[in-house]
């Protein structure tokens, strides 16, 4: 009796265990089916973009093919030292050819001598960048691009008129020329520094004198424009007897900014009454 009763459990039991088995078994089959029909569509997916794929392989080689042969064309009229030496650079840097814009060559960033970059102007011989080697070319229209909306479309920062550091442009001092003063204040005194707007080099010595610049220094200021620049007297120590080439261009970029907002202001004022006559001139 009681090996019955044991068997019996034992049989209630296994048989409990097939039932849970077959009930997972169904759930089994049901995710295999989702999974089937997922890879199903993944798989068409797939076959799909390799067609496009093979498509736009196909429409990329037409169309490389076809700059190979206008490439062919117009290198068949290029000077042959001219290619060797756009070669060799172009090896060398990635790049053989750079535009100039903004008196700078585009590729390494470095401006140009005024010599150079009238003859990269006139177009009349091929000029090459002294610094990078770059062949060079200007395009007009990029240049009044570069030029007009800095001017235009953000207005120029004003210096604060309280700074503790100041720069000035004068168009004549003594026999130096057009220059750019810097003047600074600090514990009471007033420096003063005059470097040559072309060469960015110091001009003279550098004067104290007692109180504030304004007070200390009038007659520089006087008739001079304001510019916007500030380094730091450390950073001016370093410099040595020349300001380094950043601090030049920024105060040059500026000044034509300034120039610029002037003649504008000046031309704006007198504008309206001129533009009647000539408006009823033309009708
Ligand atoms: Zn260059």
């Amino acid at each position: 009796m009681h090996e019955i009763q044991f068997a019996e459990k034992e049989i209630a039991a296994t048989e409990d265990k097939i039932l849970e088995l077959m009930v997972n078994a169904d759930a089994r089959d049901k995710q295999v089916k989702i999974a089937q029909a997922e890879l199903k569509a993944e798989a068409a997916e797939i076959e799909k973009e390799k067609v496009e794929a093979r498509e736009r392989t196909a429409e990329d080689e037409k169309q490389l093919s076809e700059w190979r042969a206008k490439r062919d064309q117009m290198r068949a009229g290029v000077n042959e030292d001219l290619l060797r030496h756009y070669e060799r650079v172009a090896k060398f840097r990635g790049s053989g050819i750079s535009e100039v814009l903004d008196h700078k060559c585009m590729g390494c960033q470095v401006m140009l001598r005024p010599q150079i970059y009238n003859d990269v102007r006139t177009g009349q011989q091929t000029v090459v960048c002294d610094s990078c080697q770059r062949v060079l070319y200007f395009n007009p229209a990029n240049e009044m691009q570069a030029l007009e909306p800095e001017h235009k479309r953000s207005r120029r920062h004003h210096p604060k008129i309280d700074a503790p550091q100041a720069w000035y442009y004068r168009q004549e001092f003594a026999d130096a020329g057009e220059v750019f003063l810097c003047f600074a204040n600090a514990a009471g005194q007033a420096t003063r520094r005059v470097f040559d707007m072309h060469t960015g080099r110091l001009v003279g010595d550098i004067l104290i004198r007692e109180g504030d610049f304004r007070h200390a220094f009038p007659e520089d200021i006087t008739g001079a424009i304001r510019l916007n620049g500030s380094w730091t007297e450390r950073e001016m120590e370093n410099w040595g007897i020349e300001m380094p080439m950043t601090a030049l261009d920024s105060l040059h970029i500026d000044l034509e900014a300034a120039q610029y907002e002037m003649k504008s202001r000046t031309s704006a004022k007198s504008e309206k009454p001129a533009a009647v006559p000539t408006e009823q001139a033309a009708s």
